[in-house]
């Protein structure tokens, strides 16, 4: 049964939106030389900012300031005095933490439930874990065992993050690269600029060197620059396997190294000894989670044929219950989706699902007349071949095939050009550590999904990407031996 909620909007007086932003670097805002370009509310399309296009003068502008700023103070800073201010940042981003998750949910779209128990909270947590490792990095790299020095920064790092989880993605680049010693350049996506400039008055509220972090907003342009600077160390990209090759392609031969997180199309697998109604919870926390923006995204459910139609009805009844709507309502569950571009390849690839003959169902919702809106969706009679089989929607959309053995689970679940996550539903301990080892996945997740912790590496196998992030394997990659 759906109950019937009153509206419980969360205010967004707190954040102190200006109209508009210029590039941080060296420490202040300074205009940028290109043209604005405006952010919105995919909520409500109501302009929110203008946000200021760094161009290449800027690039080099801003990389001239990272690396000012690691030879002169940052490669001098011991280890214990950058974790203080590390801890500093952590501390202001809880002290702040509703504000963030407030400006999040204005410029991303993502429910505030969201943003304020899960993306400020482990974005804090990113930070302390990180400002923990700073005066401890002759533990970093085990295979280096009584090594009499400490492993060295790589210098200036160039980081280019994608629009699901902005400040999150954030953290997971900045607090590494400063716990080992580099000084960043870091440029966040064209449709959520918005809490990375907050990030930049952060760091001047916590008395950050000026230099050591630097914001540059813009699109693809400005990412090309950043990347192929001849003064970038280390270039460190989250976003699309398309993009990321492209990446692959300019940094190879020279001297810069290079890590790159990239798309999903991740499998879950529910078992026919399971706890039903936990899986089903954990399906919907797999693809509905973040409108499905999300490159762990639980986007392929393989179920066991005997629970097939169990599952599938409880799995329908539950999303009858999702309200989607306002991101800034305590209520919502599914919020808007971050942009009309990103809205017109879900309807495509939606469209090409029921084209190729796969059945179509979402549950009856009233979708909002303003902004960009999906309804959640699940695909059944689904093939291998099918292009929303294979290829990466990016969004509230679930297609769903079964299986009978293990064996042809791992095999269905293996079948992609992607390798980032996988879950799997069941009650035999031995059955997990067994389907553990056989899925070719960065993460596997047992009875339960979309869990982040900063001790746990994450990354990818095959084209979803290189390198880890988060643990003591995200330090390796800001680390020179
Ligand atoms: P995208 O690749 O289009 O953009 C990502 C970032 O790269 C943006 O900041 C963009 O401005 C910039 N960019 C675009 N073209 C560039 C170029 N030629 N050179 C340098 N930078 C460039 O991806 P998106 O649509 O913003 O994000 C969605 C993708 O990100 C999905 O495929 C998703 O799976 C992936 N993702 C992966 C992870 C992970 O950890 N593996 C996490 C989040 C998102």
């Amino acid at each position: 049964m759906a109950f019937e909620y009153a509206p419980a909007p969360e205010s967004r007086a707190i954040v102190d939106l200006k109209s508009s932003y210029g590039l941080f670097i060296g420490g202040d805002f300074v205009d940028g030389s290109g043209h604005a370009f405006k952010s919105v509310s995919p909520a409500t399309e109501e302009v929110l900012a203008e946000i200021a296009e760094a161009t290449a003068n800027d690039v080099d502008t801003a990389v001239a300031a990272a690396r000012r700023a690691y030879t002169r103070t940052w490669s001098k800073t011991s280890g214990a005095e950058r974790s203080k201010y590390l801890f500093r940042i952590a501390r202001i981003i809880q002290e702040r933490s509703r504000e963030l998750a407030v400006l999040e949910s204005l410029d991303n779209g993502k429910p505030i439930r969201e943003s304020r128990d899960v993306d400020i909270p482990l974005v804090a947590a990113y930070f302390f874990y990180y400002a923990g490792w700073a005066d401890k990095l002759e533990y970093a790299l085990p295979h280096r065992r009584g090594a009499t020095t400490t492993p060295r920064p790589l210098g200036v790092a160039g980081q280019i993050i994608p629009w699901n989880f902005p400040l999150l993605m954030l953290a997971w680049k900045i607090a590494p690269a400063l716990a080992a010693g580099n000084t960043v350049v870091l440029k966040p996506a064209e449709t959520t600029s918005l809490t990375a400039l907050l990030f930049a008055e952060i760091c001047q509220q916590a008395d950050l060197p000026a230099g050591v972090v630097n914001i540059i907003t813009g699109a693809g342009e400005t990412g090309r620059a950043l990347v192929g600077h001849p003064d970038v160390d280390k270039v460190a990209f989250t976003g699309s396997t398309e993009v990321g090759k492209a990446i692959g392609r300019t940094v190879a031969g020279t001297r810069k190294s290079v890590t790159l997180e990239l798309g999903g199309k991740a499998a879950n697998i529910v078992f026919d000894d399971a706890p039903i109604d936990q899986a089903v919870e954990g399906i919907v926390n797999g693809i509905f989670f973040n409108q499905g923006h999300v490159c762990c995204a639980g986007s392929r459910l393989l179920v066991q044929e005997s629970v097939y139609d169990d599952v599938l009805a409880r799995l329908k009844r539950r999303m009858a219950t999702l309200r989607v709507g306002d991101p800034l309502d305590k209520n919502t569950d599914v919020g808007a989706i971050n942009s009309s571009e990103q809205l017109a390849r879900i309807r495509e690839l939606s469209a090409v699902g029921e084209a190729e003959g796969a059945e179509r169902w979402s549950p009856p919702c009233e979708l909002p007349d303003r902004g960009f809106w999906f309804a959640p969706t699940i695909f059944t009679g689904v093939s291998q071949a099918h292009r929303i089989a294979r290829e990466e929607i990016f969004g509230p959309v679930l297609s769903i095939l079964t299986f009978r053995t293990p064996a042809e689970a791992v095999e269905k679940a293996n079948n992609t050009p992607f390798g980032l996550s996988a879950g799997v539903w069941t009650d035999k301990g031995s059955r997990i550590l067994w389907m553990a080892n056989q899925l070719r996945a960065g993460v596997v997740w047992a009875n339960t999904f979309n869990r982040f912790d900063p001790t746990s590496p994450f990354g990818g196998y095959k084209e979803s990407g290189y390198g880890r992030e988060g643990g003591r394997h995200g330090l390796e990659a800001y680390l020179a031996e």
